[in-house]
């Protein structure tokens, strides 16, 4: 078998929010210390543009007291992306702060796996607690998109391209997937929020956001298991990307970070299970 093709692979980090360490694992944590989260697209450049999900928008930054810092579609043109012309957009799941900006791609089909579409117009939606991480509008956007013929559902491990593949996996949401991107430095695996943090996944806490504990539990385990080492991991929601991986011109520091070159590992180590 041929090797795959390489992709480039990027971060964009266009939003953050204050939070305390607490916030981020269920059973909270001893140490009563900030812990921003970030808020990323991800894009895989290759013999065609991939993006992975889309952020949410500057109304829903306001309404739901995020600092927005940037448009993340507008931002894909600082890597040579158009989004007007991109043909294929991977959602990881539904939730607001992945799938916000779909109306911004008018040639694209959808990548998603089938059981987050039915998550999020099914029952689980009447209970709060679950239904606060959608918003009603992107999830209306996907049924129209639907019939419209441009929302490809996935019921499993799919390769939507060589060198581009999706993985299912439960726990934060019910139709969550990750991606693999094969890079230079080999298959990266773009855990989106299967990992929020890398503490989550190396310290085996759940994130307060959960659909089911077990599975989410499970999926860190699925995570290890696609990932050649640790440092092909990319969580989702992590502000220590931003520091591992260096940007993509000293411009974009901490705007877009390349994540097709190996991160520091010296970085990566000061985050060892701490109890
Ligand atoms: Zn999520």
């Amino acid at each position: 078998m041929s090797e795959p093709p390489v992709y480039e692979l990027f971060a964009i980090r266009y939003a953050t929010r204050e939070a305390k360490r607490a916030d981020h694992f269920i059973g909270g944590d001893p140490h009563d210390a900030p812990m921003a989260m970030d808020y990323f697209l991800w894009v895989a450049k290759g013999p065609k543009a991939f993006i992975i999900d889309t952020g949410f928008t500057a109304e829903v930054a306001k309404k739901r007291g995020r600092t927005y810092l940037r448009d993340p579609i507008d931002t894909l043109k600082l890597i040579g992306v158009d989004a007007d012309a991109v043909e294929d957009v991977i959602l990881t799941h539904l939730h607001y702060d992945h799938v916000g900006n779909f109306y911004r791609f008018p040639k694209a089909q959808f990548h998603l796996q089938e059981p987050e579409m039915h998550y999020a117009t099914g029952r689980h939606i009447r209970h709060s607690r679950l239904a606060h991480s959608f918003e009603v509008e992107d999830v209306v956007g996907m049924v129209r998109l639907n019939f419209a013929k441009r929302v490809m559902f996935h019921n499993g491990g799919a390769e939507l391209a060589p060198g581009i593949t999706l993985h299912p996996v439960g726990g934060h949401s019910a139709g969550l997937q990750f991606v693999k991107v094969h890079t230079k430095r080999g298959w990266v695996v773009v855990a989106s929020d299967t990992t929020h943090f890398y503490e989550n996944m190396m310290t085996g806490r759940p994130f307060t956001t959960a659909f089911h504990v077990g599975l989410m539990l499970e999926a860190f385990d699925t995570l290890r298991a696609h990932a050649e080492t640790p440092q092909h991991i990319v969580p989702g929601h992590d502000p220590l990307v931003m520091t591992f991986y260096p940007p993509v011109s000293p411009e974009l520091a901490g705007i877009v970070a390349r994540l097709d070159v190996a991160p520091d590992d010296t970085e990566l180590s000061k985050i060892a299970p701490q109890h």
